[in-house]
């Protein structure tokens, strides 16, 4: 390295040796001084230049050291202050000027004399590798100070903005925490260059130092903090089951549990993971996660009714007096229920279809079942599906999950209290699956009866006997129940009601039911039977009564409301103040009474909420022969319309149209109102005269409505829903129904007085439809 020694030169100046300190050039520091020898030298410095030279002792506590005692590279100082302690101590502030090296003790007496050698280097500063060092070194400080280190970040702008290498090192030596025979290395490296050598390997060996000190400090940190916590919160528990009254032990709930457990008559496989699971609480503090999650399972287990049941009645003349007692009418339903009955009774064990009821909503699907549960008197117990996607609704979350519990089916087993409930699945055709599983093969399970005595739920992680129970299913379409449910059930249809059905009804029941959930006596309300047909009539219309029962309630409500207000004795209600009560009314039935029109026809469909009318429309226009159809249409009607247009086409030279008109018009169908979608083929016939009507101008009879399927050739097949669709024609006024001829036999089904007021005519072939649809001058006066 070139470095240039430039000046050597000497003094004579006092000397004090200091004990556990070093002073480093540009150090700015104080020191308490005692003994006689120190005092004497600081008064002789101070009458001269108040120079003195300080160095460190090598050991601190020899108390008269001689010359071998103390090091021989100290520092020049200036005195800067002094003050006079209490206890002939005096304090000395001192700036550290420069290094030197004792040449020769002068005197030893009555203070140190010393002759100093101080030796100035001159450095290159812009030498690239003093440079580097002194980043080096800058960096290594960094590093120091940044392992926490008692030294303001201050200091490392400081030191950043020097720029002489010698200074640089004594400023850092200065700030770190050194011990005594490497601060005097630093000390005695006059060399620059070589003093950031030094200091730099000292730094390292400090931040390594440092660094495993860090780490051990944050290992016993972190375990005292756990410690801590823990045993705070063990503290905090303590005192808030004290201030709750809870024992320490959980032994008491121990025995408890384990007698419950004894008494109940539960399968051994129960009862043995019933008691290990208590067992386990012993091991356990009354506090942690775990003891919640096992008494939540225990009480589960303790609460299901493994040895619950009612007993069975088994009289079918009783059944058959309740059944008739809740419900109207339903006489095949009854029926039918009575036969499944009766074979359970003669064979205990058979284990016999599920039954399913079909039809619209709010035909007494739902309140049939609860019936059937009275009747043989069993607890009753519904769980819808509509919407389960999830099959752990079903079968319940594993309890590894947090806050798990079982599904719907064991919750409500253990709601009713018993094994041999009627269980009521609603809505099976509204079932979904999804990535969450398919709740539709968890419910085959529970439905068949080869399974489901050891059904077990995910939660409960034992089977639990489902075969004591009843299960009935409800659904508004078979359509869509999946097809290895539907195999396993016997379908019971319930349809919909006719005006005179629904009067019944409400006279007999809803009525009652009414005036009982209001709070009324019968001599509060007088209710006109026409009053009540009004509301079937232009209130509802439904294939049920469960707006009929809805609009029964709001008028009692009222009527409720004037008793208590105005002290009305008796409220009247008849077809002339209706309105007072439910607004005005909400549908006309005179709707077929429309003009007869060209290019409409009025279909009749059926859908999962009963029969509808449905008017079909038909524009031709110029085109090319495109065929057009639009509003809710499944794909079905769609092939239907087409299967239509063929026949057209085969037959336009009969029918007096042109026969390119598939050529040269295009065929626009739509099917206006309602948002359900509409599918079958029942629509055929309805849509083929409506094209014809259009094609030929010839307008259609309004108050006719048709269903039927059409096939190339004209013929008229057989169709589905004939009870909901008559009703349906019956229900908007229509006068006459076209009808395919196979389906005579469904005639059975329509009541007497429907058939009274309706023209049902039966057809073969679309020549007959037309003959009766469509309104020439020839036909007009027979219609
Ligand atoms: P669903 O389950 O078919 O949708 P609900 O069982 O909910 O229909 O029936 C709706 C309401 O209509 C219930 O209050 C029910 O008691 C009543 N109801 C339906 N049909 C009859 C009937 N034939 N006789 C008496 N009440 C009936």
């Amino acid at each position: 390295m070139d470095s240039y020694k430039i000046k050597s030169e000497k003094r004579e100046i006092p000397l004090i040796p200091l004990r556990g300190l070093s002073v480093f050039p540009y150090m700015v520091v104080h020191f308490d001084v005692g003994r006689d020898k120190s005092i004497n030298a600081l008064e002789e410095a101070m009458v001269n230049d108040s120079l003195i030279f300080l160095t460190a002792q090598k050991e601190a506590k020899v108390d008269i050291p001689t010359p071998e005692d103390f090091y021989k590279v100290g520092t020049v100082c200036k005195i800067k202050q002094m003050l006079k302690l209490p206890g002939d101590t005096i304090r000395v502030l001192v700036e550290g000027i420069n290094r030197g090296r004792i040449t020769e003790i002068l005197k030893e007496e009555p203070y140190f004399e010393s002759e100093i050698e101080e030796v100035i280097y001159e450095i290159d500063e812009s030498n690239k590798e003093i440079k580097a060092m002194m980043r080096l070194v800058v960096e290594r400080f960094e590093e120091y100070v940044s392992l926490g280190n008692k030294i303001s970040p201050d200091v490392i702008v400081t030191v950043d903005e020097i720029k002489e290498p010698g200074r640089l090192a004594d400023v850092i030596s200065s700030y770190i925490h050194l011990k005594p025979d490497n601060k005097q290395k630093i000390l005695e490296a006059f060399d620059p260059y070589k003093r950031l050598e030094v200091l730099h390997i000292i730094l390292e060996e400090e931040i390594e130092v440092l660094q495993i000190e860090d780490k051990i400090s944050n290992r016993v940190k972190k375990q005292i903090n756990k410690v801590q916590k823990e045993y705070y919160l063990k503290e905090q528990l303590k005192a808030i089951q004290k201030e709750l009254g809870e024992g320490e032990s959980l032994e008491e709930e121990v025995l408890e549990y384990e007698e419950k457990i004894n008494k109940i008559k539960m399968p051994d496989e129960v009862k043995e993971k019933a008691l290990k699971e208590v067992n386990r609480l012993r091991r356990l503090s009354p506090a942690s996660a775990e003891t919640a999650v096992i008494r939540n399972y225990v009480e589960w287990i303790i609460e299901l009714p493994w040895d619950k049941q009612t007993k069975d009645r088994v009289d079918i003349k009783k059944s058959r007096e309740i059944l008739d007692k809740d419900h109207y009418g339903l006489k095949d339903v009854k029926e039918r229920i009575l036969e499944y009955l009766a074979i359970r009774k003669l064979a205990k064990d058979m284990k016999g279809p599920i039954l399913c009821l079909v039809g619209p909503p709010g035909v007494g699907k739902t309140s049939i079942a609860k019936s059937i549960a009275r009747s043989i008197n069993r607890k009753f117990v519904r769980m819808s599906l509509g919407g389960v996607r999830d099959e752990a609704e079903i079968r319940g979350h594993r309890r590894t999950y947090v806050g798990a519990i079982p599904g719907r089916i064991i919750s409500s087993i253990k709601k009713v209290k018993s094994k041999n409930p009627v269980f009521l699945f609603d809505e099976i055709d509204k079932i979904n699956s999804d990535f969450r599983g398919d709740p539709a093969s968890a419910l085959l399970e529970v439905l068949d009866p080869e399974q489901n005595s050891t059904f077990t739920d995910h939660f409960l992680e034992v089977p639990f006997d489902l075969s004591k129970v009843m299960f009935i299913t409800t659904a508004n379409t078979i359509n869509t129940i999946p097809r290895p449910l539907l195999d396993r059930m016997e379908i019971i249809r319930v349809s919909g009601y006719t005006e005179e059905e629904k009067l019944e009804i409400a006279k007999g029941y809803l009525v009652t039911k009414q005036l009982k959930e209001h709070g009324l006596k019968e001599k509060n309300i007088n209710i006109s039977e026409n009053a009540l047909r009004d509301i079937i009539n232009n209130y509802t219309r439904e294939a049920g009564v469960r707006s009929l029962e809805r609009s029964i309630a709001t008028v009692f409500r009222k009527s409720a409301k004037r008793i208590v207000e105005d002290k009305v004795k008796t409220v009247r209600i008849n077809s002339g103040n209706l309105d007072k009560y439910l607004g005005i009314p909400k549908y006309r039935y005179e709707m077929a009474a429309k003009e007869n029109q060209i290019g409409i026809a009025t279909g009749l469909a059926w859908t999962a909420v009963g029969g509808e009318t449905l008017s079909i429309e038909v524009t031709p226009m110029g085109g090319k022969g495109k065929l057009q159809l639009t509003g809710k249409l499944g794909d079905v009607m769609k092939e239907s319309a087409m299967t239509g247009i063929s026949y057209i086409r085969s037959k336009a030279k009969d029918l007096n149209i042109n026969d390119d008109f598939h050529e040269k018009q295009d065929i626009h169908i739509h099917v206006p109102e309602g948002a359900i979608p509409k599918d079958g083929p029942s629509a055929g016939i309805t849509m083929a005269t409506a094209v014809i009507s259009a094609l030929t101008n010839i307008p259609i009879d309004s108050a006719l409505a048709m269903t039927g399927e059409i096939t190339l050739r004209g013929r008229v097949l057989p169709i589905g829903g004939v009870k909901e669709k008559v009703l349906a024609a019956n229900r908007a006024g229509i006068k006459k129904v076209l009808l395919p001829y196979e389906n005579k036999k469904d005639m059975e089904e329509i009541p007497d007085k429907i058939k009274k007021r309706l023209n049902i005519v039966f057809v073969k072939t679309m020549d007959e439809v037309l003959d009766h649809a469509l309104v020439t001058e020839e036909n007009e006066h027979e219609n």
